[in-house]
């Protein structure tokens, strides 16, 4: 065995990745190579080229590339190393923002400018470089600095993926997007969430609407108030698209300070109460009624049906008239236990006789003393029951005694 076959035989063929950076191509470093080479007393392994890489980069040669500051006429070499590089990223084109020999020197003697990050609300600042300012303006200082993310929002920007949040109408189904920009802009401006916000559709429709004044829900009460965009939008796409039944301020206001009440049942006899809300206050109050109005308990709502009103004959012997026993005694009647017969009235007529009459004086036709003629006499003679008095009570006595005597 040859010392050539032996050397071989101790290093083993080995395939290496290309040199050039974004290729993923190997070589193949041959063992008898390797032998040399560790003979030679290397111990990197050679940076070298895959085969295809190698032969693009025989047929690539230098490019003269324009400097990137305008109106420079410098340029700078794109070698065919750095072409071949670019290629293996499929770049044909050379990087436009550099600058040539002359231009990178003049670049050294200028500083770099603190710039105020581009995001809302952030006080952070970033660093305009020099070779950048001598491509925006010769180093001369007459150039804006671009709009850029100071370090810590560019982290923030980069990490960042842009979030899908539901819209902020509690019944859509819809999002919107929260992009990158806006979460660096919420976090520079101390916002933990995203802000409420509307989903496309529902913020078409809030484009469209304004703001409409609504007639206070209170009877009686003349202020307004405002029915927003935003209730709008969500009547108009998830509701009847009508605006709610509702309070202007100052009812609102007032109804907070009214409590509910209890009050008794306007029915004789009835110890239950009813409740007299806020709400039926605030519309009383509206009306200009402050005091409580006479109702019944809910129980007795309930049982009044069970009652007609009644026609009942007057309790005045000889008239024809009656009056009108009205459910509502009726129950009380019932519920004080008396479920037997029916009260003794007058009709209404009788009651306007009484109303309108007076005693009336006479004169005893016997003795001549003066005798008072009451109403209630008076009526019974209306109503042909009884005869006019002519004479006083002891002369009526006397003769009535006589004549039981003849
Ligand atoms: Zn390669
Ligand atoms: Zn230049
Ligand atoms: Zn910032
Ligand atoms: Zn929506
Ligand atoms: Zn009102
Ligand atoms: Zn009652
Ligand atoms: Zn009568
Ligand atoms: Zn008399």
């Amino acid at each position: 065995m040859t010392l050539k076959a032996s050397l071989a035989s101790a290093f083993k063929d080995k395939r290496l990745p290309c040199r050039v950076r974004g290729c993923e191509k190997t070589w193949l470093w041959e063992g008898i190579e390797q032998a040399r080479w560790m003979r030679d007393g290397k111990t990197d392994p050679p940076q070298r080229m895959c085969p295809e890489c190698f032969g693009k980069f025989n047929e690539l040669v230098d490019v003269e590339v324009p400097c990137a500051r305008e109106g420079c006429e410098g340029s700078w070499t794109w070698t065919r190393g750095a072409r071949l590089a670019a290629l293996a990223r499929d770049r044909t084109e050379p990087p436009l923002d550099r600058l040539c020999g002359a231009c990178r020197e003049r670049s050294k003697k200028i500083d770099g400018v603190e710039v105020p990050c581009r995001v809302r609300g952030c006080d952070g600042s970033w660093i305009w470089r020099p070779e950048e300012r001598m491509r925006a303006d010769g180093g001369e200082g007459t150039a804006k600095p671009p709009a850029r993310m100071c370090e810590e929002c560019y982290q923030r920007f980069r990490a960042a993926t842009d979030q899908p949040v539901p819209c902020r109408i509690p019944q859509c189904d819809g999002e919107w997007i929260w992009s990158r920009a806006m979460q660096v802009e919420a976090a520079a401006a101390g916002q933990a969430g995203p802000p409420k916000r509307m989903c496309g559709e529902c913020a078409q429709v809030l484009g469209e609407v304004e703001d409409r004044p609504q007639p206070c829900r209170v009877r009686g009460c003349e202020n307004e108030w405002v029915w927003n965009r935003f209730a709008q939008v969500e009547a108009r796409r998830f509701g009847s698209g009508q605006p709610p039944a509702r309070m202007c301020d100052e009812c609102y206001s007032e109804l907070g300070r009214l409590e509910d009440r209890d009050l008794g049942c306007r029915i004789r006899g009835c110890d239950n109460t009813w409740v007299w809300t806020r709400n039926m206050q605030l519309e009383a109050k509206q009306r200009g009624r402050n005091k409580p109005p006479r109702r019944m308990c809910d129980r007795c709502v309930t049982e009044i049906n069970r009652f007609e009103p009644r026609a009942v004959a007057c309790k005045h012997e000889g008239c024809e008239g009656e009056w009108t026993w009205s459910p509502e005694s009726q129950l009380a009647a019932a519920l004080g236990g008396r479920t037997e017969g029916t009260p003794r009235r007058m009709c209404e007529k009788c009651a306007d006789f009484l109303k309108g009459a007076k005693p009336i004086e006479l004169e005893c036709a016997s003795c001549k003393v003066a005798i008072t003629w009451t109403r209630e006499h008076q009526l019974n003679v209306a109503l042909g029951v009884w005869v006019k008095p002519t004479l006083c009570a002891d002369c009526r006595r006397a003769s009535a005694t006589s004549g039981s005597g003849v």
